[in-house]
């Protein structure tokens, strides 16, 4: 069947994705990208997105790998409608499980029966050997249609050698038998047609010696019996695709082959080489959605989530790796991802994460946030202070301290350390501001403040300013010359919140009693004559 019936076939199936991590660590952000990207394709064509765990691979088993990813996708809002941790009608999703049926050996026997594959019973020691001779006449060695003839396979012994040694339980790995000097293609639906020299392709192992599939035999094996339609995948696996092509074919499964589309890698900062967590480091931002405890050595890895971005925010960031929609657009809620996305639009060339733009993306969420929700969710934290008076600790109080706040930082999480002083007396003074303007004459200006604002009966932005202009005018001072040292009584610090805001906000009571503690500190530490 050529390329544009399979093409007509698939649209005929209901379009079904899936992503396939392997539980080796935390999701680097690469992979939550891919989940994504397979994720809008199928919700734009009203199809399913599978999880499924490809854990064959014991050697590089991570403890609690798996639960990361889980929690990474819910947190993401990329829900698959099958998986582990999801069910489904394919169940178990998780290919230790699958293998216990059988399935992955059922197919590996008949690529052997129909001689697609074969026995290989070299040891490791030999394998090493031949890598060593390769080397030492600056060659690499590859297990293929040029070397397999000298080696210890199921094509060079003979039948009775082949059972004797299968009867003594002699190790053996089953080998893709990848034919010579073929060009094989096929369509990748973010590169076109790709044409490989099958002399080129190694012939992969399909089983290894502890009996598990590889991931070459398992994620074909699955793609058929789960129904694959679009196999979405990072760029690394472009070089396998022949062998897959081949696998396929030698299955007679063509026809329900998926299509592939490999992913652009993410690039670092500086746009030479592949994104990692040492970049992250280096230039302080995460490389993965959640934090990641490492279960050996304790190390602890920072992720967006507790780094303050909005999950939606992350899914926005994303999306724009690699993809847009064609026009300036570069807000967009999930439900507009998955109306607009197309895989044609994403881009061949690796897309280069800036994390400044990942910063103003989250910003644009934080700006548009309504602020009694913000509220809601601060409230939360707040209600952990115990010093915090329970008068402060409603929403209304919270929304208007946000509105005062927002606009000077950029992350939700930054509201404390921007606006504690809205809740809390201030405990310290900026000292570089008062030793160069404190004097008997502020002293002086500020205790009579405190009597002229206690008598003052309506308490509201526009009276406290107009009330402190109108006692400065009867102390013949300059209101101006006042203004930033009454900020410091208040909140201790030299810039913030509108001054009359906070002095709205905070409440009479509360102002009077904040200029008194400063003025006893003052006289103190600072005392004027
Ligand atoms: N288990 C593979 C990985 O983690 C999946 C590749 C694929 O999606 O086919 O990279």
């Amino acid at each position: 069947m050529n390329t544009t019936q399979n093409y007509f076939c698939s649209m005929l199936r209901k379009i079904r994705t899936r992503f396939a991590p392997s539980p080796t660590g935390p999701l680097h952000m690469g992979g939550v990208r891919t989940a994504l990207y397979a994720y809008l394709f199928a919700k734009h064509n009203q199809g399913d997105f599978i999880l499924r765990i490809e854990d064959t691979d014991q050697t590089r088993f991570v403890l609690g790998a798996e639960e990361y990813i889980v929690e990474s996708l819910k947190w993401c809002g990329i829900i698959p409608d099958e998986g582990v941790g999801f069910g489904g009608p394919h169940e178990p999703y998780r290919q230790s499980e699958r293998k216990e049926s059988g399935i992955y050996m059922k197919y590996a026997q008949q690529l052997l029966d129909s001689g697609n594959a074969y026995y290989a019973f070299d040891t490791t020691e030999e394998l090493d050997m031949q890598r060593k001779n390769a080397e030492a006449n600056k060659n690499t060695f590859v297990y293929n249609a040029s070397t397999r003839s000298n080696l210890k396979n199921s094509l060079t012994l003979s039948q009775d050698e082949v059972k004797d040694l299968l009867q003594k339980n002699t190790p053996y790995v089953i080998r893709l038998n990848v034919p010579r000097g073929e060009n094989i293609s096929f369509v990748d639906l973010i590169r076109g047609t790709v044409t490989f020299d099958s002399t080129l392709v190694d012939d992969k192992v399909l089983i290894k010696a502890d009996g598990m599939p590889t991931y070459h035999l398992a994620h074909i094996v699955d793609d058929i019996e789960m129904e694959i339609t679009h196999a979405i995948r990072g760029e690394e696996w472009l070089p396998s695709a022949p062998a897959h092509i081949y696998i396929y074919r030698f299955l007679g499964k063509e026809s329900s082959m998926p299509y592939y589309a490999h992913l652009p890698l993410l690039l670092k900062p500086e746009g030479n080489g592949k994104l990692s967590k040492r970049d992250g480091d280096r230039l302080g931002f995460p490389v993965f959605p959640l934090e990641w405890k490492d279960p050996s050595s304790g190390e602890i890895s920072s992720g967006y989530r507790e780094k303050g971005y909005y999950p939606e925010a992350f899914v926005n960031i994303l999306a724009l790796l690699g993809w847009n929609d064609g026009t300036e657009k570069e807000i967009f809620s999930m439900k507009e991802l998955i109306d607009h996305f197309s895989l044609e639009r994403i881009h061949k060339a690796g897309a280069k994460f800036d994390p400044d733009k990942a910063k103003w993306i989250n910003e644009q969420y934080f700006r548009n946030c309504d602020n009694t929700d913000i509220a809601q969710r601060w409230l939360l934290t707040l209600k952990e202070n115990n010093s915090i008076s329970s008068e402060r600790l409603h929403v209304p109080y919270i929304a208007t301290a946000v509105s005062l706040l927002k606009e000077k930082i950029q992350f939700e999480s930054q509201l404390w350390e921007a606006g504690s002083y809205l809740f809390l007396q201030p405990e310290s003074y900026d000292d570089t501001i008062l030793s160069k303007k404190w004097n008997a004459q502020a002293a002086n200006f500020f205790s009579g403040l405190i009597s002229h604002y206690s008598i003052l009966n309506e308490w509201s932005v526009t009276s406290t300013e107009a009330s402190f202009k109108e006692f400065a005018a009867s102390q013949q001072i300059n209101p101006g010359s006042m203004m930033q040292l009454f900020r410091i009584l208040i909140s201790g610090r030299s810039a913030g919140a509108g001054l009359f805001d906070m002095v709205a906000l905070v409440g009479k009571d509360d102002v009077c009693s904040r200029i008194e503690k400063a003025l006893l500190y003052l006289a103190t530490k600072m005392p004027v004559s």
